[in-house]
């Protein structure tokens, strides 16, 4: 609320900064963070959305300019703040982790830490800086090259469930049709999260927008930034931070227990189901992909649905580590995940 002051430097409502904020010095490179801040020209809260924490996910980075392009701050009540490059030190090196020999090389795997690796001193900073002077966060983590993820993730087990109550909403409010409960003790989201962090030690709502990646081409990839403008709308709208009401989407995918499906072995990824299917439900059996050895073209594996369910994050061909990024399939057994609307 108020005047919002970023790294001792105050922004008057109505105007808008970049502000950097130093984090540590590498060898031979200094290590900063650049938040766009830009300051409604109404009192409200402030939002804070983080990108590539995850320093592959570059795709976000787009998202971001689109908002900044677009928000008019003659109608903004509060302020946004907006970090294209949150790890810049994994972006430098185009990897997921930080390549140093630390033992928590991930960001997002990295809050809350007490030592001094570059993910501790990128996130502290983050914490400190940005998550205590939030009311609401975003971070995204979208698709590498040659894949896409698809959907918003929300934190539904805090302690506070006004909490998880308005993360639910700011999920609903994004208005795509596949929304993911996830669990701080279940999976891979957890306490050292960004979003478990914010939620637990802040008493952030905060939401894990997964829409989009990059190969796919500019048509595909442009529609992809408008997806998540129109969920930035309307998050800004579900909360008080722009007039209007978000429009809700007819139907959700509620995404329960899901199969990663990811090869064992790397390869030559040859979709036999790709985007087109995205959404579409698949047979517990049914051939996803195969797998080609790049050196002898044989067929290493094939990638095959474990169960019914519905295909939601997805991949196009592309060379693939073990365990790489290719399918999400939410499982229908049991109820588990199912179609519905609010
Ligand atoms: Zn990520």
């Amino acid at each position: 609320m108020g005047l919002i002051n970023i790294g001792g430097k105050t922004i008057q409502p109505g105007t808008r900064d970049i502000v950097t904020v130093p984090v540590t010095k590498d060898l031979g490179v200094e290590i900063n963070i650049k938040a766009h801040i830009l300051a409604g020209k109404f009192d409200g809260p402030t939002f804070l959305f983080l990108s590539m924490l995850h320093g592959e996910e570059w795709f976000s980075m787009l998202i971001l300019r689109e908002l900044i392009r677009r928000i008019d701050l003659n109608e903004l009540k509060g302020n946004i703040i907006a970090i294209p490059v949150a790890n810049v030190s994994a972006f430098n090196t185009g990897t997921r982790c930080v390549m140093d020999n630390s033992d928590e090389p991930d960001a997002n795997r990295s809050f809350g830490g007490e030592y001094l690796w570059l993910t501790n001193q990128i996130t502290r900073v983050i914490e400190e800086e940005f998550m205590s002077k939030s009311d609401y966060m975003i971070d995204y983590h979208v698709g590498t090259w040659g894949c896409t993820m698809a959907d918003i993730g929300y934190g539904s087990d805090y302690d506070d469930p006004k909490i998880s109550e308005i993360s639910r909403g700011m999920a609903l409010a994004y208005q795509f049709p596949v929304i993911h409960e996830m669990k701080l003790n279940k999976g891979t989201h957890s306490k050292r999260t960004s979003m478990g962090r914010a939620a637990l030690h802040y008493g952030i709502p905060a939401i894990v927008p997964e829409i989009g990646g990059l190969g796919f081409g500019e048509d595909i990839e442009k529609g992809w930034i408008e997806d998540n403008i129109r969920g930035i709308m309307g998050n800004l709208k579900y909360l008080g931070m722009l007039e209007g009401e978000p429009e809700y989407c007819d139907k959700y995918l509620f995404v329960g227990d899901y199969w990663r499906v990811s090869p064992k072995n790397g390869g030559y990824l040859e979709p036999v189901i790709g985007l087109d299917r995205q959404f579409t439900k698949v047979e517990k059996g049914e051939l996803l992909a195969r797998i080609i050895d790049p050196e002898t073209f044989e067929v290493l594996e094939e990638l095959r649905s474990p169960g019914e369910g519905v295909i939601f994050y997805t991949c196009r061909s592309y060379m693939v580590r073990p365990g790489g990024w290719a399918y999400g399939v939410a499982s229908l057994e049991n109820n588990s995940s199912y179609w519905g609307s609010i």
